[in-house]
């Protein structure tokens, strides 16, 4: 599947150039002409790498990359046509992979298009499979497995798992459990955290002679290896 590239730019001549030869590259191109449908894309999460220019207008590449960075880990290579030292430094405090300066060969940027796919890919099973013991979780094809072999979730339960996941080794209130896996709006029983715990302890726990999920009496739930 090819690759989907998003290019946050302004200027409507250079982003169809890009566009152009990003598609000639056999990459899946998207563009934004604004900050705010920048964003909005960004945080979709359907980009592989995202082209982000500095300057544009409602607002700003550091705003758009500053925001999307608490949900989204798209990999972001800035596009500055001034040569400020500053906004680069910025850019990848804020947590931008790289950037180049304007106006750029597009050989030099197709070359640190791949490099950062190519890192991007390194870090990618780490980020979306989980495991504890012989459980693991994968995030992207939304299994579970024990020792390889396949465990049936519902969506709850998968949900509830991969929090309890996420979060190895830290208690979480059955209020936090709530709010992460149904919602701040859920109106429904509150003992409906240790309805699902009990199910996920059936077909984890006991199905396979380990105790992971730990009750926290009087606080909530932990998953955790050992007693
Ligand atoms: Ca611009």
């Amino acid at each position: 599947m090819a690759e989907k590239i998003l290019i946050v730019e302004d200027e409507a001549k250079l982003a169809r150039f890009v566009e152009l030869e990003l598609t000639h590259e056999g990459y899946e191109v998207d563009k934004a002409p604004d900050g705010r449908d920048g964003l909005e894309k960004l945080e979709s999460g359907n980009y592989d790498l995202a082209l982000l220019d500095i300057m544009l207008p409602g607002l700003n590449g550091l705003e758009v990359l500053r925001r999307a960075r608490r949900t989204v880990d798209t990999p972001v290579i800035m596009l500055t046509a001034r040569d400020s030292v500053m906004d680069k430094v910025t850019g990848l405090d804020m947590g931008a992979e790289d950037y180049i300066t304007k106006p750029f060969e597009i050989e030099e940027l197709l070359a640190r298009i791949r490099a950062t796919l190519r890192s991007a890919k390194k870090r990618e099973p780490a980020s979306h499979t989980l495991s504890v013991g012989k459980l693991t979780l994968d995030a992207d094809r939304y299994t579970a497995a024990w020792d390889g072999e396949a465990i049936e979730l519902t969506q709850r339960e998968f949900a509830l798992l991969k929090t309890l996941m996420e979060n190895k080794d830290i208690v979480l209130s059955r209020n936090t459990l709530m709010e992460r896996v149904w919602g701040y709006d859920y109106m429904g029983e509150t003992n409906i955290v240790d309805v699902y715990v009990r199910y996920l302890r059936g077909k984890i726990d006991d199905a396979h002679g380990v105790k992971l999920i730990h009750t926290v009496r009087g606080v909530g739930y932990v998953m955790r290896e050992g007693s």
